[in-house]
């Protein structure tokens, strides 16, 4: 299901009702458990709306998914935690106005993990979401329901947010594009914080063509966000095939231990590929990256512990009912609504800010990630963009990492230093291993979002 289908769909007297009815269906019959809350009522008035008056807007009907991190007006908003069962935000994120702007139809909320802290998706208060791949598998996360609705064709478009990987793991490991965009390039107003100097809401599809589409929507200034940057953002008309200027680096780095053989592979062969379609490529080296996962989850922990503490059961969400002293409430409904690895974060956080250990770790980490952000600076600059596996290694089984915490945080690897430097990046599949898709990792300059598309859209086409 992509968006040209779905145009030509229309063009042949299909109508928005017909197939936002047909995708509820889909939906309420599937296996797959992308969505957590869905929009039925709202969908199809829309939908109404739109056969009405036309498809009007660059997304006049076109149904999408939206991570349940992301604020939506009057439909459940959760980040799939217990805190926040019941919640319903009274406004609508930048990024939902912009949709609505131009006419797409918001089908429902998606699964994630809770508050976007995990790699699987398996720690959502709804259960975990299962990878259209393979049922027994984990659909990668924190934004699996957006990844798996996509790979599953219940939506052709769909939203997450990646502070560390969330959004490309997942694309990743269910066989879809999904981009990083640079820091500052999308608003983040109203996506529920877990690490704001890191996280970026990103767009998921089946194609880049699509992808490009979606950011050229959601993309540009919003005063609200004091983050966000004026930038006109143009990228579905900046896509070609042309690859003769680009210079691929590829980081030794990203190819170390623990990435398994199949998926080098694979990505090689991108590699190799996009140079027999004109690209050059050169070996490169990003002398920090063994530093990216310790600091990265020091910050990451650092900022949910301060974001987390407006979650105190008296203004959203939970509530206990009982009439107790403020204490006991606050910590009764922290300890009832916050999942475990939601907890453990907390409490590494507040550690690691804490005033005799504060100079040691988030300071050090703070450091460290400048350190990182150069290393990218100087290799793309006799670059345009790196190459990278995007995740060490396939989808694995459901249950089979959740019980250790540091086996799942190795998996971001790959990921998260890109989120330490708040440069774009974009999976793209490039193979299998056996029956599981595999994802490359293109990484661009700050705002060149336009070559890493570019450069995806020349793969892909070349895959055809
Ligand atoms: N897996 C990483 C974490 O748990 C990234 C999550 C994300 O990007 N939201 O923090």
């Amino acid at each position: 299901m992509n968006v040209d289908g779905i145009r030509e769909m229309f063009q042949n007297g299909k109508s928005v009702e017909e197939l936002v009815h047909s995708i509820f269906d889909k939906i309420e019959h599937s296996k797959l458990n992308a969505f957590v809350t869905l929009a039925k009522e709202s969908a199809l008035e829309e939908a109404r709306r739109v056969d009405k008056h036309g498809a009007k807007g660059m997304l006049g009907g076109i149904p999408i998914g939206i991570k349940d991190s992301i604020s939506t007006k009057g439909i459940q908003t959760t980040c799939c935690s217990k805190i926040l069962e019941g919640y319903i935000p009274p406004y609508d994120a930048h990024v939902i106005e912009r949709l609505k702007a131009e006419g797409a139809i918001i089908i429902g909320k998606t699964n994630m993990d809770e508050f976007a802290m995990g790699t699987s998706t398996e720690t959502s208060c709804f259960g975990p979401t299962r990878n259209p791949w393979d049922l027994i598998r984990v659909p990668g996360g924190s934004s699996g329901g957006s990844a798996a609705a996509v790979a599953g064709g219940e939506v052709p478009l769909a939203l997450g947010s990646d502070t560390g990987g969330s959004v490309r793991c997942p694309a990743s490991f269910c066989g879809v594009v999904g981009l990083k965009p640079t820091y500052g390039l999308v608003s983040r107003y109203g996506l529920v914080a877990y690490a704001n100097s890191l996280e970026q809401i990103g767009p998921f599809a089946g194609n880049v063509k699509d992808v490009a589409l979606l950011l050229d929507v959601i993309s540009g200034y919003d005063p609200r966000d004091s983050t966000s940057v004026t930038k006109k953002c143009e990228y579905l008309k900046e896509l070609r095939e042309d690859v003769s200027d680009v210079k691929i680096g590829v980081p030794g780095e990203f190819f170390g231990e623990g990435i398994d053989e199949k998926v080098e592979k694979a990505v090689w062969g991108g590699i190799k590929a996009l140079e027999d379609r004109g690209a050059s490529y050169t070996e490169i080296s990003l002398p920090h990256t063994k530093y990216s996962l310790a600091a990265y989850y020091i910050i990451a922990m650092s900022e949910a512990s301060s974001n987390l503490a407006r979650f105190d059961g008296l203004r959203y969400g939970l509530r206990l009912g009982k009439d107790k002293d403020w204490h006991t409430t606050f910590s009764e409904i922290k300890a009832q609504g916050f999942g475990e690895e939601v907890k453990r974060r907390i409490l590494l956080g507040t550690y690691a800010l804490s005033a005799g250990y504060y100079g040691k770790y988030y300071l050090k980490a703070l450091k460290v990630r400048t350190l990182i952000k150069r290393d990218f600076e100087s290799a793309l600059k006799d670059t345009n963009v790196l190459i990278t596996p995007t995740m060490p290694f396939p989808a694995f089984k459901i249950g089979e990492k959740i019980g250790e915490p540091l086996a799942l945080y190795l998996a971001d690897v790959n990921t998260v230093p890109i989120n330490l430097a708040g440069v774009p990046s974009i999976s793209v599949p490039c193979g299998f291993a056996g029956k599981l898709p595999i994802g490359m990792q293109i990484i661009g300059r700050h705002f060149d979002e336009a070559t890493i598309l570019r450069t995806a859209y020349a793969f892909e086409r070349g895959m055809k």
